[in-house]
């Protein structure tokens, strides 16, 4: 089945319609631009065509590039990629040119991109090639350049003509941060030319063909006193532009994406050369990445593992779990939000709480959301109406009949907990599903409570509920298949991504990220300038430092979390030179972001103001400062060993869900591609040589794992060594 069909019309008109067979969205492969080029140069050369349409026969025009494709493309070597990228850049330049004389600039064909819905990437980039863009009306729609999100960005030619269009600057939001917008915002950003009724679409493409002039197909780069918007380089306004732009960029991402620093570099060189060096310019910035490990790593966890663990990879094979009915069990900040995403995705919503008054402050957390929602114009007051109406706010369990699925979000106490679940199992169902929300409380204990311990699972969402899009769903000992695939199932609806991991301390992402927190915690205790801490963690691409990351999520949860592990853990706790500090804010009332003063200090409207000045009277600055990189390898050590210990120890099963959980649940560098991706970066030797080193200065902490140790003895790579299992791409 081919990609592209072309067929003509009485009037001449060609219509070359993308339509991949056995997809949903059309994507770009290598074969796909072959047909497409072979397609344009037969209506091109033929006499009866008069100018062409290209469209979908989808809902949609394009999702953009097979990402698996660019994935593979590094395989060729920089000649292959660059090679490789020049002959689309042949293909679009063809499409742009059109036959045309290119002195006269006379004789083309105009060629019109008809999109029916979302154009992302590539489907945008070679409609930026043709003479118009037409979209249909269609709000659903998505049109943008979203590749920097994966670690690349538009190498098709998109990068230099969205610039030569709009101006750096105009371009800069679509390129640098892959914004995204509905097609009456991207008329209004002059991304694309007309939005007309999506009934009119092929109409009005056609008009437009057969009124087409020569000075129509006429690129504004191609035709004579060109002039950059905005200006160029070495033009003063342009100047501002670029030097502002530079800051911005290297600011927000503290120079750790290679992606973001290529792209720059390719509109400002570009931008000081004629329109076809500056693609050859593109072309190799765009090699340059792609060679890049960062993109690969990106492209593997951020878009081709996250799809797979979405679309079910790690299911058991059980017949069809999608949750009809939801019980939410403690309406506090977390119920509240589970409930709001619940009722969002269709599912009747069962809230309860110990009082009405609360279950009401938990419905009200829905209305405030979806209030936010319509004065952003995401929501209509008729969407608004519909979701709060899913949700009913109880205090009466027998609400709860006829829910398939339950979560439980009560205070984190077992005793609690234990009762509750006697509640609702006494309310639910004998087929119903139980699920904690938990963060520390080991599952299978938890589930000792229940009468139907295989129906008994975790799914551990994190805060706000709304916007993080991490699900870790944590199998009990006793846990069945069937309870593992409702949560996926359930995940599935609410569009969120799942990892699942076996019981343990902390699951997965809290058993890493604590440690990082910890780590931060202890350098201060050392006497390091916190500033240090911070942006060390910052310039290695973490979002946040370790200790902006416990005032936000609170020093009074690290206390409770401390003594807690300590009474589990005994004599083997190895935390005590953390808890002085922690324990000594506290005491003080600092007890983090809610209470407006912790490690930072806070103004009135509770902004961060600075780190706190009061730290150095208690932990004085040592005069000997660590350098940058020890305290960037101690933090990121923190993480990695323990990810390699959850994967040794059984709890993690999957390397794809340990990166993309870290990734996702706690932010970790994302560049890297997370842990496991940045480990074979610097390879498993490399890492047991700085394990080693830490050890020495540090302690056992940093020890390498068994697992690690081997991997280096056997010059093994984690890609490598468990790709079988896992079916990673
Ligand atoms: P919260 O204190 O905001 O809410 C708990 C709610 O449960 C309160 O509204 C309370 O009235 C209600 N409740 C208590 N006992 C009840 C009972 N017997 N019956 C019905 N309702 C009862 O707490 P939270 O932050 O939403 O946390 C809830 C759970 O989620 C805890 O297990 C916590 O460990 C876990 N969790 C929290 C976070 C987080 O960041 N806060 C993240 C992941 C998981």
């Amino acid at each position: 089945m081919p990609d592209f069909t072309l067929t003509t019309d009485a009037d001449g008109v060609a219509t070359i319609t993308w339509d991949v067979a056995g997809k949903s969205m059309n994507v770009m492969s290598q074969a796909g631009f072959a047909e497409l080029d072979g397609l344009i140069g037969q209506a091109l050369s033929d006499p009866s065509v008069r100018g062409i349409i290209l469209t979908s026969a989808k809902r949609d025009f394009s999702g953009g590039m097979d990402l698996n494709i660019i994935a593979r493309m590094k395989d060729g070597g920089a000649g292959g990629i660059f090679d490789g990228v020049m002959r689309i850049h042949g293909i679009l330049r063809r499409i742009e040119r059109a036959g045309m004389d290119p002195k006269a600039l006379k004789g083309g064909k105009p060629i019109v991109a008809a999109l029916p819905g979302t154009a992302l990437g590539i489907g945008l980039e070679l409609s930026l090639a043709c003479h118009r863009i037409i979209a249909a009306d269609n709000p659903k729609a998505k049109i943008g350049l979203p590749e920097i999100m994966v670690g690349i960005f538009p190498g098709a030619g998109g990068t230099t003509r969205l610039v030569r269009k709009l101006g750096a600057m105009a371009a800069a939001p679509f390129l640098l941060e892959g914004k995204l917008s509905d097609p009456g915002a991207a008329k209004a950003a002059g991304l694309i030319d007309e939005v007309v009724a999506p009934e009119a679409l092929l109409a009005r493409a056609k008009d437009w063909v057969l009124a087409a002039t020569d000075a129509d197909l006429v690129k504004p780069w191609d035709a004579k006193g060109y002039r950059m918007p905005g200006g160029t380089p070495y033009h003063p306004a342009g100047f501002m532009t670029f030097v502002g732009a530079s800051a911005m960029v290297l600011g927000k991402t503290m120079g750790v994406y290679p992606a973001a620093r290529a792209l720059l570099s390719a509109v400002y060189e570009g931008a000081l050369v004629p329109f076809d060096t500056a693609l050859r310019i593109e072309a190799r910035w765009f090699t340059s990445v792609l060679l890049n490990p960062s993109s690969g790593a990106m492209i593997r966890s951020l878009f081709i593992n996250k799809e797979a663990l979405e679309k079910g990879a790690r299911r058991p094979a059980q017949p069809d779990q999608t949750v009809r009915r939801l019980g939410v069990i403690g309406a506090g900040m977390m119920g509240a939000g589970i409930a709001y995403v619940a009722a969002n995705a269709g599912i009747e919503v069962v809230l309860i709480d110990a009082t009405q008054e609360a279950a009401d402050r938990g419905h009200a957390h829905s209305e405030d959301l979806l209030d936010k929602g319509i004065q952003r114009r995401k929501v209509t007051p008729e969407q608004k109406a519909e979701v709060l109406g899913r949700i009913i706010a109880t205090t009466d369990y027998a609400a709860l009949a006829g829910c398939d699925l339950i979560v439980e979000a009560v205070f984190e106490d077992p005793q609690v907990k234990a009762e509750v679940t006697a509640r609702v199992e006494a309310a639910t169902s004998p087929d119903c599903i139980f699920a904690t929300n938990t963060s520390t409380l080991p599952i299978s204990g938890l589930a000792r409570a229940s009468q139907r311990p295989e129906q008994f699972i975790g799914i551990h969402f994190f805060s706000p509920v709304d916007r993080m899009m991490l699900v870790e769903i944590i199998r009990g000992k006793a846990t069945g298949d069937r309870a593992v695939a409702k949560a996926l199932d359930f995940v599935r609806q609410i569009r969120k991504t799942p990892i699942v991991v076996n019981d343990a301390r902390f699951f997965y992402a809290n058993r890493c990220i604590i440690p990082y927190v910890n780590e931060g915690i202890r350098m201060v205790a050392e006497g390091v300038e916190p500033a240090l801490v911070e942006n060390a963690a910052k310039l290695v691409g973490m979002p946040l430092g370790p200790l902006q990351l416990v005032d936000e999520t609170s020093i009074e949860l690290g206390v409770k979390i401390a003594k807690a592990t300590k009474a589990a853990m005994g004599d083997a706790y190895p935390d005590r030179a953390v808890d002085r500090v922690l324990f000594a804010m506290a005491d003080e009332g600092r007890l983090g972001k809610k209470a407006k003063a912790g490690f930072y200090a806070y103004d009135a409207a509770g902004q961060r103001s600075g780190l706190w000045d009061g730290l150095a009277a208690s932990y004085p600055v040592a005069d000997l400062q660590p350098d940058l990189t020890e305290v960037q390898h101690r933090l990121l050590f923190a993480q990695v060993l323990e990810a390699v210990r959850a994967l040794q120890d059984g709890v993690l099963t999957d390397i794809r869900e340990g990166d993309v959980g870290a990734i996702l649940g706690w932010g970790f560098a994302p560049w890297s591609g997370g842990p496991f991706s940045w480990l074979d970066i610097i390879g498993a030797a490399r890492a047991v040589e700085i394990c080693d080193a830490l050890t020495a200065r540090h302690g056992p902490r940093y020890a390498a794992p068994d697992l690690l140790r081997d991997m280096a003895v056997k010059g093994d790579s984690f890609y490598g060594r468990f790709a079988p299992a896992t079916k990673a791409a």
